[in-house]
């Protein structure tokens, strides 16, 4: 079994769902190809939700119009016979009549959920219509069905996979089975999603329930590159990473992954391939346990960071003091990224700002507190990176010009961050482009 996942841009336009069709069955391999919704879509349906929070029903409904108009017309450009695109038509409208009826009834989170999982759910549908059209045998797989989280948000494996079995059981002598990215039911049973970009997340955990020799994420570049394509000029595919460092590059902001996609893979031993739809015989990247070479493979900048420090003189010799700051975070579930102490102070970077206020409330008798926003995480990594001579050097050498906040060296083998201003990112990774991978 193989897990092929496709995103946005692969399936938006009706040319890329036909290659796509085409890439699918190229192999007899059994494989569970996992769709995203077409490009632009879940920004669509985010607006809706947006205005519908606000109350203006009209601006909802008007981007409902366009939306259905977008539809039609991918239909008509996808298929060729008039049962099929009828069909297409029906399917898809039922979609938009749900849209419409939200409309009329009073909003909410858990709506604005349902909204959300529309994309997926028309991509895939229209997906299957054309595969049959074209005589492909397949199925369809709800992936509502069994894609599942937990009260705290988190998905699990197992349960995954007893639903997923159950499902594929139902079709013994079907290979191809076509499913949604990123939604799935939350521990009340509503319709949920893991999160923007999470289709990439379904893959993993869909590669793992089915224990599949090999999970491939399909997309618009060839493979993780050494530093970010949309802001610097000159960046190159990496032929292998780890499971580590890829999971650290996706955490710190390569938008090509989900943050929280390498887990299940890693944890259930499933190698994944980054590759391009639109150059399919490209190498693309590798990701297993190996990292395959030592030393600095790539960067990544993670924006919207919020710095706080504590100083407090009470801090000097004392012990427990990190503790019950920690503690804040942590009942506030606000994960920590970065710290750095020194005897008197303690600064440390967050990324979720929804319960901030609380958070300084409750710190505000520990000392004296500052808070810089918009802040930007640069990480740097690679494997063995302590054993690297120079690396370092190297680093600090190429940054003569821009003003670094914080340091976080040694925590892990695969990762050097650094902490600096959000308004010296792309001066910051061009320097690092030259400094560390003699780019321009
Ligand atoms: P999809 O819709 O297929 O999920 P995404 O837009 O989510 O695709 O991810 C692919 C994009 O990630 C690329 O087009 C690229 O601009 C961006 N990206 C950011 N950092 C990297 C990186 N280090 N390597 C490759 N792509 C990256
Ligand atoms: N369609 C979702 C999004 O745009 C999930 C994904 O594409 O991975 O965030
Ligand atoms: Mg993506």
């Amino acid at each position: 079994m193989k897990i092929m996942k496709f995103g946005g841009t692969s399936v938006g336009k009706p040319e890329r769902m036909h290659q796509v069709a085409q890439l699918i069955t190229r192999d007899t391999e059994r494989k569970i190809v996992v769709l995203s919704a077409l490009s632009g879509t879940t920004n669509t349906l985010v607006q809706i939700g947006e205005a519908l929070a606000t109350g203006d029903r009209s601006t909802a409904a008007s981007i409902i119009d366009r939306l259905e108009a977008h539809y039609h017309d991918f239909i008509g450009a996808l298929l060729t016979q008039e049962d099929s695109r009828v069909k297409a038509r029906t399917l898809i409208a039922e979609h938009f009549e749900f849209l419409r009826i939200i409309l009329k009834i009073s909003f909410n989170d858990a709506l604005s959920k349902d909204i959300l999982a529309q994309g997926e759910l028309m991509s895939t549908k229209m997906f299957s219509v054309y595969l049959s059209e074209i005589g492909v045998k397949h199925e369809l797989l709800p992936a509502l069905e069994f894609m599942s989280i937990d009260a705290n948000d988190e998905p699990h494996v197992l349960d995954i996979r007893a639903r997923l079995q159950l499902q594929l059981s139902k079709f013994p002598d079907v290979d191809i089975f076509v499913t949604q990215g990123y939604i799935c039911r939350n521990a009340r049973g509503e319709v949920d999603n893991l999160k923007r970009g999470g289709s990439d997340y379904t893959a993993s955990l869909v590669a793992a329930a089915a224990a599949a020799e090999m999970c491939e994420i399909w997309t618009d570049i060839d493979g993780m590159h050494n530093n970010d394509p949309r802001v610097v000029n000159k960046t190159f595919p990496i032929d292998q990473l780890s499971f580590d460092e890829a999971a650290e590059l996706a955490y710190f902001g390569a938008k090509i992954l989900h943050p929280a996609s390498i887990w299940p893979a890693q944890q259930f031993k499933v190698p994944v391939r980054l590759l391009n739809t639109m150059q399919p015989e490209a190498r693309g990247t590798l990701i297993v346990e190996e990292a395959g070479s030592q030393g600095v493979k790539a960067i990544a900048a993670k924006d919207g960071i919020i710095e706080v420090r504590i100083k407090s003189s009470r801090m000097l010799l004392a012990y427990g003091f990190l503790r019950k700051i920690f503690e804040v975070f942590e009942k506030y579930r606000t994960p920590i990224d970065m710290i750095t102490t020194s005897e008197v102070a303690v600064s440390l970077t967050i990324d979720n700002a929804s319960n901030l206020e609380a958070i300084i409330r409750e710190l505000d008798p520990f000392g004296e507190l500052e808070v810089t926003r918009n802040q930007t995480i640069i990480a740097i990594v690679g494997n063995e990176l302590a054993q690297t001579k120079d690396v370092l050097a190297r680093l600090f050498s190429a940054l003569t010009t821009v003003p670094v906040r914080m340091v976080s060296y040694g925590g892990s083998n695969h990762n050097i961050s650094i902490l600096i201003d959000g308004e010296h990112k792309k001066e910051t990774l061009q320097l690092l482009n030259r400094g560390l991978f003699g780019l321009d």
